[in-house]
C-alpha cells in the first residue's frame, strides 16, 4: 500500500502518518483537511507529502479517515462512493456503532475497515501529532467479517508493523466498555477541573499549589471539546449510564463522610487499590 491519502491530520491521522512512513519510506502520504492552514502545517511538519483533495481518493491503496466522530458518519458513505475497488478505508474514531451503521448497506462495505486505535493524548492538531504513539498499543477492529479479507490481511500487516496489537469486539459492546474506560475518565477530568477553577479564581494560587496528583487527574481536560462533544453525542446513553453509577459513588462517598464513617471510607479506598493489578496488566 504506497498510496495513502490520510482524510484529518491531527494528532491521530499526523502520528499514524508518522509510523507509517517510518515502517515504509517509500509511501507516498497525501494529506486532506478542511482547512487550508492545517494542511500547510501538516506539510512543514512532514507530516504528509502532499496535498490532496476527495476527488483524489481514487488513486488511493489505503484511506485513513481521523476526523471527529460526527465528520466521520456523515463523509463515509462520500469517501466509499469515491474510492476504487481495491481501496481499503479504516477510520480512527472512538465511538464504532454510529460509524458501522452509515455504511452497512454500502455497496462498498468490504472495503471499510472500523477500527479504534487506544492510544492517544490530550492534544490536538498536526503538531500534536508524535513518532511511536501507537507501539504496544491496542486496536479495536470491529465487525471484521464485514471487510474483505485480502483487505484485512493489509489493514493487520500494517497495523501489526507499527506495534499494536490487535482485539475484535462488536461495535455495540465497544461503545459500552469505552463509555466506562475512557470517556467517563474525560468528563470526570472537566469536571474536576471546573470545580477547582470556579472555586480557586486565583489562577496563580492554582498553579503554585497544584501537586502533581491534581495534574495527572485533570490533564484530560485540556482535550478538544470539538472531537469530544460528538462522542459525548454519539455515545450519549452509554455515557450516562456512567455518570450515573459514578455519581451514586460519589454520594455515597459524601454520605459516609458526613457520618464519620471513615473506617468505610478507609475501606472503600482499599478495595479500589486493586485498580493497581488491573493497570499492572495494561500500562
Ligand atoms: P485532532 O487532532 O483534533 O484532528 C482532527 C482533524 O480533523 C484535523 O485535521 C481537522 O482538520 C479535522 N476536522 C475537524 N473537524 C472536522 C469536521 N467537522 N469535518 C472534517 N474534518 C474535521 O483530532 P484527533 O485526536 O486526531 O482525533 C481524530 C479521530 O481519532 C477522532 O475520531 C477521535 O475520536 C479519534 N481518536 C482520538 C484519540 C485521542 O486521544 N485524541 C484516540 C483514539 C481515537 P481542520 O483543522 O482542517 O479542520
Amino acid at each position: 500500500m504506497k498510496q495513502i491519502y490520510a482524510i484529518g491530520i491531527g494528532l491521530i491521522g499526523g502520528s499514524l502518518a508518522k509510523d507509517i512512513k517510518r515502517l515504509d519510506p517509500e509511501v507516498v502520504i497525501h494529506g486532506i483537511s478542511r482547512k487550508e492552514a492545517t494542511l500547510n502545517e501538516a506539510l512543514a511538519l512532514n507530516l504528509i507529502d502532499k496535498k490532496a483533495t476527495l476527488d483524489d481518493i481514487h488513486k488511493a491503496d489505503l484511506v485513513i479517515v481521523s476526523i471527529p466522530v460526527d465528520a466521520t458518519v456523515a463523509l463515509l458513505p462520500t469517501i466509499l462512493d469515491k474510492i476504487s475497488d481495491h481501496t481499503l478505508v479504516v477510520d480512527a474514531g472512538s465511538t464504532k456503532e454510529a460509524i458501522c451503521k452509515s455504511v452497512e448497506d454500502h455497496p462498498k462495505r468490504r472495503n471499510f475497515l472500523a477500527m479504534h486505535p487506544i492510544a492517544g493524548t490530550e492534544f490536538s492538531g498536526p503538531s500534536a501529532a508524535i513518532d511511536n504513539l501507537f507501539l504496544g498499543k491496542t486496536n479495536i477492529i470491529c465487525e471484521v467479517e464485514k471487510t474483505a479479507f485480502k483487505l484485512q490481511e493489509k489493514a493487520l500487516k500494517l497495523f501489526e508493523g507499527i506495534g499494536m496489537r490487535m482485539r475484535y469486539m462488536h461495535p455495540v459492546a465497544h461503545d459500552k466498555h469505552i463509555a466506562y474506560v475512557s470517556h467517563l475518565s474525560h468528563i470526570s477530568s472537566f469536571m474536576l477541573g471546573k470545580t477547582v477553577i470556579e472555586k480557586e479564581k486565583n489562577e496563580r494560587d492554582i498553579f503554585d499549589m497544584a501537586s502533581s496528583g491534581f495534574a495527572s487527574t485533570v490533564r484530560l481536560a485540556k482535550s478538544s471539546p470539538e472531537m469530544w462533544t460528538p462522542i459525548f453525542k454519539q455515545n450519549k446513553d452509554n455515557v450516562i449510564e456512567t455518570l450515573e453509577e459514578y455519581i451514586n459513588n460519589l454520594i455515597q462517598f459524601k454520605a459516609l463522610m458526613e457520618g464519620d464513617n471513615f473506617e468505610a471510607v478507609f475501606k472503600e479506598m482499599k478495595d479500589t487499590n486493586h485498580i493497581r493489578d488491573i493497570l499492572n496488566g495494561i500500562i
